[in-house]
This record gives structure tokens, sequence and C-alpha cells, in this order.
């Protein structure tokens, strides 16, 4: 029987970076998933911190992370390994001439698909809406058969929160598809990777759009990791060019995976997908194996050490089958939750308050070792890292990403 280094289990963004920071480290690595994880929805945007306590924003990430309590992530890993983890994952893109911009000194504001402006901290160059502010024209693109996509919402929104008298125009291009059925941002950012897309876009863009204007798009500049789409737009309209945050298939969040993915097999990583891990052998607070579903049947996989991406309640990895019951059903790690369950949400869903719900997970160490209900190291070759995670609201926060990049790497920085 193969045995690795290091298995990680779960191929969303916190399986996948701790797949390459170990793998990096020298480390032999099984990844084992069967999805994809939230990167379809997510717009590769990596989320750090915006709000800590209330809604009110912080003034940078760092300040923000600062402000958290000792129970959450960030502070139970450290800022300085928040740091690193930043660095690496700067560094990743960077390596795979796909360079993502922002630092924990500064928010980078984004375009939502409802025209608000989102801070985040690491963002794809192609979703950088910080031209929003300074620009005087804004032109609003929209598809012709795009679910889901309003300008005119886009339009009233951003005067709301950009300075009065800019100037605001929108645009339908017809993209030649196949007609009958709705079309999705990821079809047409299909469309738009081909010559005759391209072309056909570009033409019917120049009817509307005058050099030094802020032309704004939903994500459809390309399928691949990189910013060839973008930069030719912006030579060729002589403006600044953005896509804002949209309905899934995000093509930018599938453009994050695809890169990470090429990364890993470029590390000799063993990616098996489709792949289900339904159990595991434990001695003495060891893992000595996990057992694996995959199509045609089960199989044992041995590592000296195991990382635990799997998600949460949305990836799969915490269940509740019978309220108030919350299993992790491989390792059946304890679950923490504060409080009375009854009282786990709050009556209004966007309130100014974390929702208890979101706290829900597993409780660690600052090696990411889980821990029992007395705060005992529960086993020790496992790790759990991301959406797994108790003491954090990655939606409130925004902090999504973030939380599941850093625990990743330290998770994989211990092992
Ligand atoms: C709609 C939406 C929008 C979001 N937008 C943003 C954003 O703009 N910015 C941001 O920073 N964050 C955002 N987030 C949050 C962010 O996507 C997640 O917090 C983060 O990606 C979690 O990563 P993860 O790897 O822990 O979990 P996931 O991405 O859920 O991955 C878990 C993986 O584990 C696999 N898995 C589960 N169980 C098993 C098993 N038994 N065996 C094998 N594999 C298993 C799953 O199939 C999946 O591949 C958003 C989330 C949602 C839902």
């Amino acid at each position: 029987m193969l045995k690795s280094d290091v298995i990680v289990i779960g191929g969303g963004f916190a399986g996948l970076m701790a797949a390459a920071v170990s793998a990096k480290r020298g480390k032999k690595v099984t990844l084992l998933t069967y999805g994809s994880g939230s990167f379809p929805l997510n717009s590769g945007l990596i989320d750090i911190m915006a709000k800590p306590v209330s809604g009110a924003i912080a003034a940078t990430p760092l300040q923000g992370i600062s402000e958290l309590t000792e129970k959450h992530p960030y502070q139970v890993i450290g800022a300085d390994v928040l740091k690193e983890a930043v660095a690496f994952f700067m560094g990743l893109c960077e390596e795979e001439n796909y360079p993502y911009q922002g630092s924990l000194d500064k928010h980078q504001w984004v375009v939502t698909a409802l025209g608000t402006m989102k801070p985040s901290c690491l963002v794809p160059k192609t979703m950088i809406g910080n031209y929003c502010f300074k620009q005087q024209d804004i032109v609003l693109v929209g598809f012709n058969g795009l679910k889901d996509h309003y300008s005119n919402v886009m339009e009233e929104n951003l005067k709301n929160v950009l300075e009065n008298g800019k100037n605001y125009e929108q645009v339908i291009i017809y993209p030649d598809i196949e007609e009958g059925r709705d079309l999705t941002a990821l079809d047409i950012a299909r469309w738009v990777s081909t010559t005759e897309g391209y072309a056909a876009c570009l033409q019917q863009l120049r009817t509307v759009v005058k050099p030094g204007s802020v032309v704004i798009l939903p994500q459809v500049l390309g399928v691949k990791p990189d910013y060839a789409v973008w930069e030719q737009l912006r030579k060729d309209l002589q403006c600044d060019v953005m896509e804002s945050t949209g309905l899934p298939p995000s093509a930018n969040g599938l453009r994050l995976r695809s890169l990470l993915l090429h990364y890993l097999k470029k590390h000799n990583v063993t990616i098996i997908e489709n792949c289900q891990v339904i159990g595991s052998h434990i001695q003495d607070k060891v893992c000595i194996s996990v057992k694996a579903k995959a199509v045609a049947r089960e199989r044992i996989y041995q590592a000296e050490q195991f990382i635990l991406a799997t998600g949460g309640f949305y990836g799969g990895g915490l269940r509740m089958d019978h309220f108030p019951e919350i299993k992790e059903p491989i390792f059946n790690i304890p679950v923490h939750f504060a409080g009375d369950p009854e009282d786990w949400a709050n009556e209004e869903l966007f309130s100014q308050q974390k929702q208890p719900f979101a706290l829900v997970g597993i409780n660690t160490d600052a090696q990411m070792h889980p821990l029992d209900g007395q705060g005992n190291c529960f086993l020790t070759n496992v790790h759990v890292v991301g959406r797994n995670l108790s003491g954090y609201d990655f939606c409130f926060e925004q902090s999504g990403n973030g939380v599941a990049l850093v625990s990743a790497y330290q998770a994989a920085m211990s092992v």
C-alpha cells in the first residue's frame, strides 16, 4: 500500500492551499476530494477581514484582525503566520504568471453585481475596482441572454456610493451563442476567449465606449488564469476595464482553481478526484489511515499526517442529521457550539451581529490539531482547516478565503 507524508481531504481553497504548501516543503502529498468546493461561487477574491466586530469596516484588514477575540482562528494562529501565508499565496500566483494585487495594509475595492463597492484584500487584477473612484465616465456592460445581470440596478447603486457628477452609460452586447437558453457568465467568457467572439465583442463596445472610461463587465474576460483578454481589451479600448462579482458559476473562482491545480501537478501532488473519504482508523489518538469510496471500489490510504479541509456544513465536512447533534463524519471530532442551539440564528439574516450558527465548528490549537470538549488534543497527526473551524462568521466578517488560506498554511507548516 502506498503511504504519503501528508493526505489532504477536500479540494476547496483550503485543501488546495494546504496541499500546495506541503508539496512546496518537499512532502509527498495525496489530495482526496469529491468536488470543486466553493470556487465556482466565490469570485476568486481573498477576503481577509473587513468587519471584525460590528458592521463597521476596519481601517485596514490587519487592523481588523487586531480587533478580533482570542477564539477567532486568526488570533489562535497569530498575525506573523498570517503575513507569511499572504506572502506565500502572492508568490505562488506570481510564479504561475497570474499575480494578484493587494496587501494587509489596505482594502481593495471591488464592484459587486448589485453595484455596491465591497472591500476585499487580495484580488485578481481584473477585479480591481478602485478606478471607479478616479475616472469620470463609467460604462456598464451587459450581455443579451445573461441570467440575472441588471445594469440598471448597478447604475442606481453606483450613483449612491460614488461621488456625484460621473457620467454613466449602459451597453448590451449580443453574443453569437446558440439561442434558446439563458447564458451564464462562463458561457460568455468562453465566447470572449475565441478570436471571433472577442472581435465581435470589441466591435460592439467601440460603438459606445470612449477612451479614458471605466468599463465594468460581468466575469467574462476569459476562462484561463491569465490576463490576456483583460490586457488586450484595455489596450484596444484605451480604458480601465474591470469585472464585477456575479452569480455562479464564477469564472474568477474557476481561474483560481485551475491555477492551483496546475501548481499542485507541477509539484507532484497525487490528486484523486470523485473520491469521498468515509472513515478512519485511529489508534491512541493517531490516525493510521482513511477509507475512501471512489466510483468502483473502496480503498485505504495511509499517511504520516492528515489535513481535514472538508468545508464545514456547506462542503459536507460537518453534518447535523438530528437537531442539535453536529457530527464530523470522518474522524468523529467533537464540534463546538457555544450557547443554546435554539438561539443559534439571529432573526435578521444580514444583521449587525455575527450569526451564532456561523461560529459552529471545530476548535483547534495553534498548529490546527483538533481539540476535545476539555481543550485537549483529540488527534495528534490530524489538522483541521478552512470552513470546518469554529469561531468566525465568514459572511459577516468577509474573511472566508482568508481563514482558509491562513489555516491551510499553518497546518501545512506544522506537518
Ligand atoms: C456564495 C458564496 C460566496 C462567497 N464569496 C466569497 C468571497 O467573495 N470572498 C471570500 O474570501 N470568501 C467567499 N466565500 C467563502 C469561501 O468560499 C469559503 O469560506 C472558503 O472557500 C472555504 O474553503 P474550504 O476549502 O474550507 O471549503 P470548500 O470550498 O467548501 O471545500 C470543501 C471541499 O471538501 C470536499 N469534501 C467534503 N467532504 C469530503 C469527504 N468526505 N471526502 C472528500 N472530500 C470531501 C468538498 O467536496 C469540497 O471540495 C463565499 C462562500 C459562498 C458560499
